[in-house]
């Protein structure tokens, strides 16, 4: 499109970079989601809620960092709190009391929380967690969500997005492994249920009866858009887990700390058994964690394994305190939220003046414009209603007015972080507008 045409234009040296990188590095990236056509730009440097390229381009940053960004790129109080414990050293492998500090951030977050455990990611999180609920259960098997994302280890990479053509009964769907080098023998562990439907997640349950031990959701799937459950849905899984003996595990990788100062177990108001964090309680610091209540999380101390040389190192336990404790303050919540609302009035008008179909669907600082004609309750309706061609010449048209939107592709959501201001919003809606007419040819 002429939009991808503009963006090449734009980014030539990003290209020359990009292609230097790939003699090095498979697909010249570290995680393979973020090599995109015709070639992603080129970060030089980060700062505030701006990304700059090696072009020179300045872009108003709404991705945010797949959503790890809430506070923004190089905080200074997160910069400053990192710089001074650099030289306090930054890995102990003993314990330390800055551990017990940020875990007790977390438990004020979560009232369900008696117990964290700290990682470096959230792959390692749903990881552990899922171990822990399987050994406190007794039973193998893991029931999760189709088109949910759980990170990259061997049990979450199950019909996340799965292709059209293979995803089986809505209500039963195909359990489909979606990566070369994961056995088949690992989907015979897991079981895939549609979001939005608690009969179906019944029957499978009743069929799997003393099979199933865990079952885990993203409480609102932000793996594709900003599929939020129906009023209900979370507290029905809360009661088919407890009436059928299954750990109830809440992926709060992606919500926790964003949607609500306690992630989606406070917004919604459910308590789940086991809690997984990363992304946004990290202020930018590979970071992760999972707690619970303290009769599961009691598994760890008998014969249930989590280790790992770099949990809970005092840098990133000194910047989870300092996040949770100094930035992300019942103000910031306030600031961001406000914004998100003006954000979801401006797409919603611009749509309207331009003859544009589309949603926009918002949790406080999670918001999507997806370019479809209803509300998006479930993996396929993502499949088969959202218009991902549109998005991209959105996307493109985007970069090339100096914002990045989201992530890239049509199931990402913004984030909008607590260094961004009123005039940042109406960068992103000026940006918009501008494209708006031509899009809607
Ligand atoms: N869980 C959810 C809900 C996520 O969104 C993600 C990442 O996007 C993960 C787990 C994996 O986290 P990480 O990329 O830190 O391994």
């Amino acid at each position: 499109s002429d939009y991808e045409a503009r963006y090449r234009e734009r980014t030539a040296e990003s290209e020359r970079a990009y292609e230097r990188l790939k003699e090095d590095v498979p697909a010249g990236v570290a995680s393979t989601y973020r090599a995109w056509d015709p070639y992603p730009f080129v970060v030089d440097r980060a700062e505030g809620v701006h990304l700059h390229d090696v072009d020179g381009n300045a872009y108003v940053d709404f991705d945010m960092n797949n959503g790890a960004g809430m506070v923004g790129h190089a905080h200074p109080a997160v910069t400053e709190a990192a710089a001074d414990q650099l030289s306090d050293g930054t890995l102990y492998t003993h314990p330390h009391e800055l551990l017990g500090e940020a875990a007790a951030e977390l438990k004020k977050r979560w009232s369900m929380v008696d117990k964290v455990r700290f990682t470096n990611s959230g792959t390692e999180s749903t990881m552990h967690a899922i171990r822990v609920a399987r050994a406190y259960s007794g039973r193998d098997k893991l029931l999760k969500i189709e088109g949910a994302y759980h990170g990259v280890h061997d049990y979450a990479l199950i019909s996340k997005s799965t292709p059209a053509g293979q995803v089986g009964h809505p209500k039963r769907p195909n359990k489909v492994v979606e990566s070369d080098g994961v056995p088949d023998e690992i989907a015979e562990t897991v079981e895939v249920a549609p979001f939005n439907d608690l009969d179906a997640v019944e029957e499978i349950l009743e069929e799997h009866v003393n099979e199933i031990g865990a079952l885990i959701v993203e409480p609102v799937v932000l793996a594709k858009g900003v599929t939020q459950p129906y009023d209900g849905f979370l507290q029905g899984l809360r009661e088919l887990c407890d009436e059928y003996g299954v750990v109830y595990i809440f992926d709060e990788v992606k919500t926790g700390v964003k949607i609500a100062p306690g992630g989606a177990a406070e917004y919604y108001d459910v308590d789940p058994d086991l809690v997984t964090m990363a992304k946004g309680i990290g202020g930018n610091f590979p970071v992760g964690a999972f707690g619970g209540r303290e009769e599961v999380m009691s598994v760890i101390e008998d014969h249930t394994a989590h280790y790992g040389t770099y949990n809970g190192n005092p840098l990133v336990a000194r910047v989870v305190k300092t996040v949770l404790q100094d930035v992300l303050t019942e103000d910031a919540y306030h600031h961001v939220n406000d914004l998100g609302e003006r954000l979801v009035a401006g797409y919603e008008d611009i749509m309207a003046d331009a003859g544009i179909t589309g949603h926009v669907e918002n949790v406080n600082s999670q918001g999507i414009v997806s370019f479809t004609d209803r509300r998006i309750e479930n993996y396929r309706d993502f499949l088969d209603h959202v218009d991902v061609e549109f998005h991209e010449n959105f996307w493109f048209g985007m970069l090339n007015q100096g914002v990045v939107p989201h992530p890239h592709d049509a199931s990402q959501q913004w984030t909008i972080s607590v260094q961004h201001e009123k005039r940042h919003i109406d960068e992103h809606l000026e940006a918009f507008k501008e494209i708006a007419p031509r899009l809607a040819e």
